[in-house]
């Protein structure tokens, strides 16, 4: 059978016979699973960004763990095959594609773990790496009145998607981003070995593959912590004119100690005039509020800022938290007369934005493309950041929300494979642009471009969040001091590079020498 995939990787006439062939590998691969022909018009071919689109060999549907750990150990005995997992493809520039190789749906083994554990009086839950955040919100709140405590903005987003990255949001100030909150996993690496990993066992593998973009090998459970779940979140944005009061007030909030801040901290800029999309109707958190642009001073820029916050609490302690988020908001320097507020459930807040999801699809704008980008950049470059970026390149809008927000790097793990700028706190930035609302696809890569060669020209202290890069020289740059680890953890666990071709950050050489993809 090796002999008949690397003969049909190679010969084009074969693939008319694929069809056929698939029930054979999937008989001979004994995969409890299922195998389909890779297809151009197939969910491994395409992401949500929308820009890229490579055909792969086979889309597999694994059962679980054995599966994934046989297709990785048949692609190391033939000279060419790559293996991709696929979360739920909400990358942007084709990391969860493989051109030509095996891209495997970790959605279908979504059902295969869902265990609740209290330990030691703390509460966990082991989920598999294809499970999608949205349901594991549901489940512990609706089984257990628990909840992870590190959150992302959407929830359609694969768990062993997000931990291969980060996995942040506005609890991250306190918690950590997602990698910060996984105390277990369970990974088939690039040999095809199923590795249970921890701090404390196998803790290399367990550090590399958190934020390790796929290069180390496939989570396929994750132990999450937990934390009770509050009942009710007040949820409410307050409007800047000033930059340096925006970043001295959500700077604040992010500092102080738990119980005496907000359990939710992020931001937005937003254009100065009545765009529907990039303007001041972004603003209200229910339509029946209203943004009155009399409350701006005549002298504010082209842009404006809105911190959004959320205060969680349980419906018996529903009559003091009135006092509690007056008194934290009694002490920010917000434009008076521009604060929208209103109380949700706690999983109504978390799911925000796939409601805001249903809405956009209805108008067919979440189906086009997404040329995202998404930094982390050092307080001490944010002003410039602001004034360059925000003020200038960007004081249109990009079609979408523009988030910033800051965040502790004391709360991330230095042990994991993400890289960050120096210094305690940096703000995430990102440009979430929908394109029939902004700038073209050309104009809106080209200014991703400019704006990430203006962050290097300029010497910002900053790293790409969700990276892509085309050349060496770029990985090396964005890993600094951490790149011979990188490298290394690549050569333990992954020496072939089969996994995950579409970061291209490696490439797979047929003398399995690892050797960093040169364009
Ligand atoms: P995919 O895009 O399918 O995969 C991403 C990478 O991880 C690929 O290289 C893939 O090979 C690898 N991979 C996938 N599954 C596994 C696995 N089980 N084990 C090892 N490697 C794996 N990110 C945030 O941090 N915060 C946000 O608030 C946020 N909001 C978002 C909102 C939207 C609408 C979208 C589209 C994205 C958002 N993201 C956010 C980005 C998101 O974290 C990334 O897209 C991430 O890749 C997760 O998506 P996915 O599960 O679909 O993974």
């Amino acid at each position: 059978m090796i002999a008949y995939l690397g003969r049909i990787v190679h010969d084009n006439d074969a693939e008319s016979k694929l069809d056929d062939d698939v029930s054979s590998i999937s008989k001979s691969l004994d995969l409890q699973g299922s195998i389909e022909n890779g297809d151009v018009s197939s969910l491994a071919s395409k992401d949500f960004g929308g820009l890229y689109s490579v055909k792969p060999l086979f889309l597999i549907k694994p059962s679980g763990a054995e599966d994934i750990s046989r297709v990785v150990k048949l692609a190391s005995r033939t000279s060419n095959l790559t293996v991709a997992a696929r979360g739920n493809g909400h990358s942007i520039n084709g990391q969860a594609m493989a051109e030509g190789g095996l891209v495997i749906d970790m959605c279908s083994t979504e059902k295969n773990h869902f265990e609740f554990l209290p330990i030691n009086g703390s509460h966990y839950i082991d989920v598999s790496g294809g499970a999608l955040w949205e349901d594991v919100l549901t489940r512990c709140v609706s089984r257990y009145g628990y909840a992870p405590r590190s959150w992302t903005d959407y929830l359609s987003l694969t768990v062993g998607g997000t931990l291969s990255n980060a996995g942040v949001s506005g609890q991250a100030f306190r918690y950590g981003p997602q990698t910060s909150n996984v105390t277990e996993l369970e990974v088939v690496t690039g040999k095809g070995e199923i590795t249970v990993c921890s701090e404390t066992l196998n803790s290399e593998l367990f550090f590399g593959v958190l934020g390790g973009l796929g290069q180390f090998g496939i989570i396929t459970r994750a132990r999450i912590k937990l934390q009770q779940a509050p009942d009710m979140v007040r949820w409410i944005r307050v409007v800047y004119s000033e930059f340096e009061e925006f970043t001295r007030d959500a700077e604040f909030l992010v500092t102080q100690k738990e119980g005496e801040s907000f359990d939710y901290v992020e931001g937005f800029v937003f254009c100065n005039n009545d765009d529907p999309f990039n303007g001041w109707p972004s603003v209200p958190l229910d339509p029946g509020h209203e943004f009155n642009p009399t409350h701006i001073s005549q002298t504010a820029g082209s842009v404006l800022y809105c911190l959004e916050v959320a205060f969680h609490y349980r419906n018996s302690d529903h009559s003091t938290v009135d006092t509690a988020v007056n008194g934290l908001l009694g002490r920010l320097r917000f434009v008076e007369g521009l604060k929208s507020q209103v109380d949700v459930s706690y999983t109504k807040f978390l799911l925000r934005v796939n409601r805001a999801e249903e809405q956009v699809k209805a108008n067919g704008t979440w189906d086009g493309p997404h040329p995202w980008l998404n930094l982390f950049v050092s307080k001490s470059d944010v002003f410039n950041f602001d004034r360059t970026v925000f003020k200038t390149m960007l004081k249109d809008g990009v079609g979408g929300p523009m988030l910033i927000y800051p965040l502790l790097r004391s709360k991330w793990d230095d042990r994991t494979s993400v890289v960050l700028p120096e210094g305690e706190i940096f703000y995430i930035v990102a440009l979430l642009r929908f394109v029939p609302n902004g700038p073209s696809v050309e104009k809106s890569v080209a200014q991703n471009r400019e704006i990430v060669n203006w962050c290097i020209k300029a010497g910002l202290d900053f790293k790409l969040y969700l990276p892509h890069y085309q050349s060496k020289e770029d990985w090396e740059r964005h890993f600094g001091n951490r790149w011979s680890r990188f490298v290394e953890r690549k050569a333990s666990f992954d020496p072939m590079a089969i996994l995950a071709p579409g970061q291209n950050i490696f490439r797979r050489d047929p003398s399995n020498i690892i050797i960093s993809r040169e364009f």
